[in-house]
C-alpha cells in the first residue's frame, strides 16, 4: 500500500466505498489524515465500518473544516449532473480529487524521479497497459501496474527512484487527478464514447488531453482527426511530443508498416521492432498498442533488444483476441470484451476465414458496421436475444444458424470449422454485444467459452491461456 503522507494531519472526506474507495481511505489513514468517508448505499458504509474507516453523512459535515474532498471515478463529477457531494465540496470550495492523484502527489513528494507511465484513449489502453508492465518486467525493473487495470493505484507499493509504474486512466480518473505528471503520458485515440458521462465529445477529448499535456514526453496515436488536433496544439506549445501511426509512415516518430514497427526522424526510417508471428499481437489495432508501449519503453530507458524480448513473450490479456485452443488446423479464439461493433471490427479484421459466434444483448447499430467483413465469414452462430436483428442484417450475404446458447455455438462451429477444406479457420468468439441476457459480464461468458472449448474431443489449449 502506498501511505498518502501529502495528507497528513489533514481532515479528508471521501465518497464511494467500492473496492478501490475503501483501499483509497486506507491509504489517506496509514498516511495520517483524518478521514470521514460516505456512500449512498448503506451495505457498502457498513463494510467500510467494519474495516474501521469511520464514516458519516457528508450532508451533515462541516465542509469548512475540510481541505479535500476524495471521490471515486465511478461517481458523476459533472454529467449528467454533479453529484450532491460534488455540489457540496464546490460551494465550500473544497478540491475535489482521486485516487490517481493522491498517487501523483505521493509520487512527486517523495520519489520524483520514479518513472511513470499513463496511458489513456478510448480503445486499447489495457492491452497497452499490460503489455508496456510486462515489457518492463520481462527485462528485469521493479515493476507496478495498476489503476483502471487490475489493483487500485493506491494498493501498490510506495514510489521509489528505481521503481516503475504503469498506470491505465480512464478519462474520469484523469478529471480528478490535476498534479498527474507521467514520464511518458499516452494518447492511444479517441472515437465517441460514454458521452453519456462528458456530455460532448469535446469536452471528453479536453480531459484525455489533460494527461499528455502534463508529460514530459506525450505519446500521442494519430490515427483519429481528434488526436491529430492534439497533437499539434501540445507541439504549439513547446511540449516533446512522439506521434505514433498503425498505418501512415510519419516523417518524425512511430509507425508500423506491415508487422514490423519503425521509428524515422527527419524522414529517415529504421525498423526498431516487429510483432510477426507474435500471437497476442495480431492485427493492425495491436500495431498501435505496441508502438505506443515501444515508445515509453524507449523513453524510460529500456533498450531494443529487452523491447523485443517483452513483446515476444506478451501472453495477451484474456478476452481480447485471446487464444485459447487449436485442434487441428482450426484456432479458438476469445474476444468477448468486443460488446459492440466497433470493438469487434479487429478480431473480424485480423483472420481470413471465420466462423463467427455472435449476438447478446444487442446495441445500437448492431452489426451493420461489420458488412465490410462479412465475405470473411464462412458461417454465423447466433446468440441470445440479439439473434433475430443480426440474422436480418446478415441475410442472404453470409450463412448462419440461430444456436440460441453459447455451448451449442461452440459445438456447431467447431464441428464445422473442423469440416473445412483446406485453410486455417478461427472459430471465434466476438459477439459484438453487452452479455447481460445470458452471463453476468464479459468474462464470465469469456470463462463459459473457454470452458466449452474446453470440452471438445481433441481440442489442445494454449499454454498461457487465462484462467
Ligand atoms: P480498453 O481497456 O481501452 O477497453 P482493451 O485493451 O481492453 O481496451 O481492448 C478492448 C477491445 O478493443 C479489444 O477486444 C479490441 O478488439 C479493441 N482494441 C484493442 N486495442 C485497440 C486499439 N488500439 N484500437 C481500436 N480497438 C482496439
Amino acid at each position: 500500500m502506498i501511505p498518502a503522507t501529502t495528507f497528513n494531519g489533514k481532515r479528508v472526506a471521501l465518497f464511494g466505498l467500492g473496492g478501490s474507495g475503501i483501499a483509497t481511505a486506507r491509504a489517506l489513514l496509514e498516511g495520517g489524515a483524518d478521514v470521514i468517508a460516505w456512500d449512498d448505499n448503506p451495505e457498502s458504509v457498513a463494510r467500510a465500518e467494519g474495516e474501521g474507516i469511520a464514516t458519516g453523512n457528508l450532508r451533515d459535515e462541516d465542509w469548512s473544516r475540510l481541505s479535500s474532498f476524495v471521490l471515486s471515478p465511478g461517481v458523476p463529477l459533472t454529467h449528467p449532473k454533479p453529484h450532491w457531494s460534488v455540489e457540496l465540496a464546490r460551494g465550500a470550495g473544497v478540491e475535489v480529487i482521486g485516487d490517481v492523484e493522491l498517487f501523483a502527489r505521493e509520487r512527486i513528494a517523495t520519489a520524483p524521479d520514479a518513472p511513470l507511465i499513463a496511458i489513456t484513449g478510448t480503445n486499447g489502453k489495457s492491452t497497452t497497459t499490460a503489455l508496456t508492465s510486462h515489457i518492463l518486467q520481462s527485462a528485469g525493473r521493479d515493476t507496478q501496474m495498476g489503476g483502471n487495470i487490475g489493483r487500485a493505484v493506491m494498493t501498490l507499493d510506495p514510489p521509489r527512484a528505481d521503481r516503475f509504474y504503469v498506470v491505465e486512466c480512464s478519462s474520469y480518473q484523469i478529471d480528478l487527478a490535476p498534479s498527474l505528471n507521467p514520464t511518458a503520458g499516452i494518447l492511444l485515440n479517441l472515437t465517441p464514447d460514454h458521452l453519456d458521462r462528458h456530455g460532448t465529445m469535446q469536452h471528453y477529448g479536453a480531459i484525455k488531453e489533460r494527461l499528455v499535456a502534463g508529460s514530459d514526453v506525450a505519446i500521442v496515436g494519430v490515427d483519429d482527426a481528434y488526436c491529430v488536433q492534439i497533437a499539434d496544439r501540445l507541439e504549439r506549445a513547446g511540449k516533446s511530443v512522439s506521434r505514433i501511426s498503425k498505418r501512415l509512415p510519419l516523417p518524425d516518430g512511430y509507425f508500423a508498416e506491415g508487422t514490423n514497427l519503425m521509428e524515422a526522424r527527419d524522414g529517415r526510417y529504421e525498423r526498431i521492432a516487429f510483432l510477426e508471428g507474435i500471437g497476442s499481437l495480431r492485427g493492425q489495432h495491436n500495431a498501435q498498442n505496441a508502438l505506443a508501449a515501444v515508445a515509453a519503453c524507449l523513453k524510460v530507458g529500456l533498450d531494443l533488444g529487452e523491447i523485443q524480448s517483452g513483446l515476444e513473450t506478451f501472453p495477451g490479456l484474456a478476452h481480447r483476441m485471446e487464444q485459447v485452443a487449436r485442434k487441428g488446423r482450426v484456432l479458438f479464439v476469445n474476444d468477448s470484451k468486443a460488446t459492440n461493433a466497433d470493438a469487434a471490427a479487429p478480431a473480424l479484421s485480423s483472420f481470413p476465414r471465420i466462423y463467427w459466434i455472435a449476438g447478446g444483448l444487442p446495441k445500437e447499430g448492431g452489426i451493420e458496421p461489420l458488412r465490410g467483413f462479412f465475405s470473411r465469414i464462412a458461417k454465423a452462430y447466433l446468440i441470445g436475444e440479439a439473434a433475430p436483428a443480426f440474422s436480418a442484417t446478415l441475410g442472404e450475404t453470409v450463412p448462419y444458424e440461430i444456436s440460441g446458447t453459447l455451448e451449442a455455438a461452440v459445438a456447431n462451429a467447431s464441428r464445422d470449422a473442423t469440416e473445412d477444406g483446406d485453410t486455417e479457420s478461427v472459430v471465434l468468439l466476438s459477439p459484438a454485444c453487452a452479455s447481460f441476457d445470458q452471463f453476468k459480464n464479459f468474462e464470465v461468458r469469456g470463462d463459459a467459452f473457454r470452458a466449452a472449448v474446453a470440452a471438445i474431443d481433441g481440442v489442445q489449449l494454449i499454454g498461457g491461456s487465462h484462467q
